[in-house]
Parts: C-alpha cells; structure tokens; sequence
C-alpha cells in the first residue's frame, strides 16, 4: 500500500476514519468498591458493619491485580461505609496488604453521599484528576457500583465471584447493565486491555 502524505483537515472522510481507528481510548483511573470485591465480606452483612467488624481477608487475586495495575493506572476505593472515614478503611486496607496501592480512598460517609448517588465517583474522579470517560469501576453490586458508574458515563465491570448468592441478581434498569461481568478479579487485567483494544 502506497502512503501520500496531505495536509492535514484538507476535508477528506478518510482523515476522520483514521483519526478515530488511531485514538486509542485508555482509562486514567480505575475505581474499586471495598467489600466482596477487594476484600471478603461475611455473606449478608453488606453494608451493615463497621469497618473494624470486616474480615481482611483479600478476595483472590486482589494483590497480584492491583500490583500489576498500579503502573498503568491510578487507582483509588470507592466505598459506602456505615461510620468509617478515610483513615479507617486505609487501616483496614493496610492490614490487608493493599493500602500502599491506592492514590485516593473516599468513603460515603467523607462525602455524605452513598454509592449509587454520584458524589462519591466524583470525588474520586476529582482526586484522581479523569474524566468520567476515562474512568472504569469495579464492584460487585449492580445497584450501587453499575447503576452509581454508568449514569455518570463511567465504564463498569461487574465481579461476580462464583459462590456469591448476593450477586446472582439481574439488572432492573439499563443503567444497571456493566460493560463487563468477570468472575475473578484476575481477570481484571486482562479485561482491560481488551477495553483498550490492546491485544
Ligand atoms: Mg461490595
């Protein structure tokens, strides 16, 4: 194929169509929610404990992935808490070996606002400095981690481990339908990249 260099915006279609195949959409920040998808939580009790109650017990592949993840992207919590602050689940994340990871954690109840609502992504996105179109979330709860996500016009990715009988639940709108659904958080990377339409 031959190439014949032409100034660019000389109106062709083609310049569009090649614009558009060469820009690449890449994340800045990816969004995590705390319980059942970086850390375990004791089945029903989501969202009624304290955060010094919460076993810290890592949800597999949590540490691999976020490792791995830090260099490409920032990272941060997003989590609705019941009377825990930042310093909190810092503590909680800390003695779960994965607080060194994260570049911000906002808890609902710093910002007064809970999941879906929208203050708690935005700050995220704030301390993060993205745009909601260069964002993705994480969670294992369709009405709060999707549904909060999606309507801002962030990507979501449900994690529905196997063995969770909370997340069996179906979408009940289409702002509750996740880009993506895996089954393991090791498979976030791996997600990502093909988001990215990095092969
Ligand atoms: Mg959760």
């Amino acid at each position: 194929m031959s190439y014949s260099p032409r100034k660019k915006g000389d109106g062709r279609k083609e310049d569009l169509e090649v614009f558009h195949k060469g820009e690449r959409w890449k994340p800045k920040a990816i969004l995590f929610d705390l319980g059942d998808t970086l850390l375990m939580e004791e089945p029903g009790l989501s969202g009624k404990k304290h955060i010094w109650e919460i076993d810290f017990k890592r949800v597999p592949g949590a540490e691999e992935v976020l490792r791995e993840l830090r260099h490409r992207y920032k990272l941060a919590v997003v989590t609705n808490t019941v009377t825990s602050r930042e310093p909190q689940v810092r503590l909680a994340l800390r003695r779960a070996g994965l607080e060194e990871y994260f570049d911000a954690v906002i808890t609902s109840v710093d910002v007064g606002a809970n999941k879906p609502e929208a203050a708690p992504f935005q700050e995220a996105l704030r301390r993060l400095g993205a745009l909601p179109s260069e964002a993705v979330m994480v969670g294992n709860r369709l009405d709060t981690d999707i549904l909060g996500a999606k309507r801002l016009g962030i990507k979501a990715i449900l994690l529905r481990r196997e063995g969770i009988i909370e997340d069996k639940k179906e979408p009940r709108s289409p702002e509750e339908v996740p880009d993506y659904v895996i089954n393991s958080l090791r498979k976030l990377p791996e997600i990502l990249k093909l988001m990215e339409g990095v092969s």
